[in-house]
């Protein structure tokens, strides 16, 4: 279906005010998932992903079988950007404590993996390497995440 919303309007989300509404259906095109970030149409609101890719059972494909893909997904509904800030190096995510990088990785990196002359930091949801391979957010990220849900933020409303 490709990642132009049409699942979203012929299913179009419930209560998307205070609920994260998640779309299962084939995309195409070799894209795991995607999600819209804080601050958009509510029409559109929510978070898409391919049956391949979703969950740790039954119809998933290696490497992308443990659910990682909407642990990433979910992160850029909750305003995360990926690590390496879709940019160059100076191209930042938003948040102090992930390490600069030029763009992603892939598969499951050794440590340490250098770019912009500093580690990257591989094994974070919000890079591209296989779920086995990733594990974690950073407490940048974790407070980046929960600033929408304070008073004025984007999704504030999702509290009450
Ligand atoms: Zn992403």
């Amino acid at each position: 279906m490709g990642t132009n919303n049409a699942v979203k309007s012929a299913y179009p989300p419930v209560s998307p005010e205070t609920h994260l509404n998640i779309w299962v259906c084939n995309i195409g095109g070799g894209i795991l998932g995607y999600a819209q970030f804080p601050g958009g149409s509510l029409t559109t609101d929510g978070v898409v992903c391919s049956p391949q890719y979703f969950g740790n059972t039954g119809y998933v494909s290696a490497p992308f079988n443990k659910g990682r893909t909407m642990t990433h997904e979910v992160g850029h509904y909750l305003n995360l950007r990926h690590i390496w800030g879709d940019g160059r190096c100076r191209q930042d995510d938003f948040v102090a404590d992930t390490p600069s990088s030029d763009g992603p990785n892939y598969g499951c990196p050794t440590y340490p993996t250098v770019n912009c002359k500093s580690p990257d930091m591989t094994m974070n949801y919000m890079d591209y390497v296989d779920d086995a391979c990733m594990y974690m957010f950073s407490d940048g990220q974790r407070n980046r995440m929960r600033a929408i849900f304070q008073p004025g933020g984007a999704r504030a409303s999702m509290l009450n």
